[in-house]
């Protein structure tokens, strides 16, 4: 039915949303210790949405010393694994019921299209919470070969006190993807959203308790990355801080492991995926379509971002073409809360900024913009920026190099497959690639020379719930999804029994 809303229902079901702005500490909400406050703005129009609690250390102590009571008494990981699994797929039953305040959380707080977060975002959340409940009675061990006097197990067990840290490009997913494997494997959760987008997931943690979840299982402290962030990071009663966000914070989350208790640290970091588009690519349309949501979807505000559009020199010319015009039919920015709007704004004016900063440089470096790189003259109001296309881009110049996170895409072309490989691999991330061919040899060839931890042939951004989603080289050091996500909460326990 939320599908059948139009623009001016969202927009009265905007009007009348009221937001939760408190911490989210032991099963109840609370104010923060010092009273401080951020504000969070809605990036379509420039208006404050809502002063939240910002948390402080003291904050951090508290929602951490909870989670290490519900950890140490067992309500939680001592629970019969059936019962577990009933309240996580409770839990995706209660974000499913309430799929429209969600998504109108989400959209007012990113700017992200509410068609977006209903037909993207809510349903892969929906999905690793089931699947991660589904997961949690096929944890198994082993009992190895030994001699014969001796009985050795190894069992998986959970870790202790998660502390997890999530950006704003997708709150609640970004989040889930932490919080889904940690709770399925029985641990408790410290949650620190981006402070950008701080309204959703604050309802994830209530929605737990209303699901079954124990107090202090699941607990939420929004406040800013280098107060609360660190402190969580830093906490000795943390046992595992995992991470998705920018490489360089990415760095501090070891460095705070190092400086305090050694935690295990899981990063998803940043990325500069390329698509590289052999000449016998089969249907440039579509190739062009992928290439286009690729980075233009959640106006390229995704890790994985097909950004470097590694283009065959004869099919250059055809290529910018198609994409050029493709985008003017498929993305024109729009009001988030209008179902047909596929571009929002950026998450805020600063972020937009910094894109504008990076299409300069790059144009200052000799690039040129046949598409975007400014903002759009009907958006004078919000974080809004056109779809760009920075063409004539060397693997040298700043825009092959640095993520933008943004709606930027950088056409670089190539002359034979070597020197695809050589500017893909040229790069200090390695978290997607996509390769367009009809050649199997060729792609699997490809796929093999690539440093990347997910590569899709003759498509973009495909997968289910068993697809390992995780970077190679600065783009990280985890695997989110999958069920070695799950593993990656546990810790092995080898139990040797002397028999004779
Ligand atoms: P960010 O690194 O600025 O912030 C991420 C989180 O870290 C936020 O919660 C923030 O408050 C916190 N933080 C910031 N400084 C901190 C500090 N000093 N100590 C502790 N915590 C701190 O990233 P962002 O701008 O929110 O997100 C965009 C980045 O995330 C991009 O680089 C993008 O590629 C990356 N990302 C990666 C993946 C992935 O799966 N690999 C997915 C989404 C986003």
């Amino acid at each position: 039915d939320l599908k059948l809303l139009s623009k001016k229902d969202w927009t009265n079901k905007a009007t009348a949303l009221t937001f939760e702005t408190r911490l989210f500490i032991d099963g109840g909400y609370r104010a923060a210790s010092k009273g401080e406050e951020l504000e969070t703005i809605n990036p379509a129009n420039d208006t404050l949405l809502a002063s939240m609690a910002a948390g402080t250390e003291e904050d951090i102590d508290l929602a951490v010393a909870a989670a290490k009571k519900a950890w140490d008494d067992g309500r939680w990981r001592h629970m019969p694994p059936r019962h577990r699994m009933e309240i996580l797929s409770r839990l995706a039953d209660l974000i499913e019921e309430n799929a429209g305040e969600l998504a109108l959380l989400e959209s007012l707080d990113m700017g992200k299209p509410i068609s977006d977060v209903l037909n993207i975002d809510l349903p892969q959340v929906i999905l690793t919470f089931r699947y991660f409940a589904e997961c949690i009675d096929k944890i198994e061990g082993s009992v190895t070969n030994t001699i014969h006097e001796a009985l050795h197990y190894i069992q998986h067990e959970p870790l202790g006190v998660v502390g997890a840290i999530s950006p704003w490009n997708y709150p609640l997913l970004m989040a889930t993807w932490k919080v889904a494997p940690a709770l399925a494997a029985g641990n408790c959760v410290v949650l620190k959203p981006a402070e950008q987008a701080p309204l959703s997931c604050l309802r994830l943690a209530e929605f737990f308790v209303q699901a079954g979840g124990p107090a202090g299982v699941f607990n939420v402290v929004n406040g800013l990355g280098p107060v609360a962030g660190k402190a969580l990071a830093l906490h000795n009663d943390v046992t595992k801080i995992t991470f998705t966000g920018s490489t360089a914070v990415g760095k501090l989350m070891q460095a705070y492991s190092g400086q305090s208790n050694l935690k295990r640290v899981s990063l998803e970091c940043g990325g500069k995926s390329p698509q590289i588009f052999m000449p016998d690519l089969k249907d440039m349309d579509k190739a062009v379509d992928c290439a286009l949501m690729g980075i233009f979807d959640n106006a390229g505000q995704v890790c994985n971002a097909g950004s470097r559009l590694l283009v065959h020199e004869t099919i250059r010319d055809e290529f910018e073409a198609v994409f050029i015009q493709r985008s003017k039919e498929a993305y024109q920015p729009g009001d988030p809360l209008d179902p047909k709007t596929t571009m929002g704004p950026m998450v805020s004016k600063n972020q937009r900024q910094g894109v504008l900063d990076k299409i300069n440089r790059g144009i200052t470096e000799g690039a040129k913009a046949p598409l975007g790189g400014t903002i759009p003259e009907a958006y004078p109001i919000g974080a809004y920026i056109a779809p760009t296309l920075l063409s004539s881009v060397t693997q040298t110049m700043s825009p092959a190099r640095d993520e933008i996170f943004g709606p930027v895409a950088s056409l670089i072309t190539f002359k034979d497959e070597e020197e695809a490989i050589q500017i893909a691999n040229d790069s200090i991330y390695g978290l997607a690639a996509s390769v367009w061919t009809q050649n199997v040899t060729t792609a699997n060839r490809m796929v093999k020379s690539l440093e990347a931890g997910v590569i899709w042939v003759n498509c973009f951004g495909d997968g289910d719930m068993t697809q390992p989603f995780g970077g190679y080289k600065q783009s990280g050091n985890a695997r989110d999804k999958c069920f070695a996500s799950l593993m990656s909460y546990t810790q092995s326990k080898s139990a040797w029994f002397d028999l004779s």
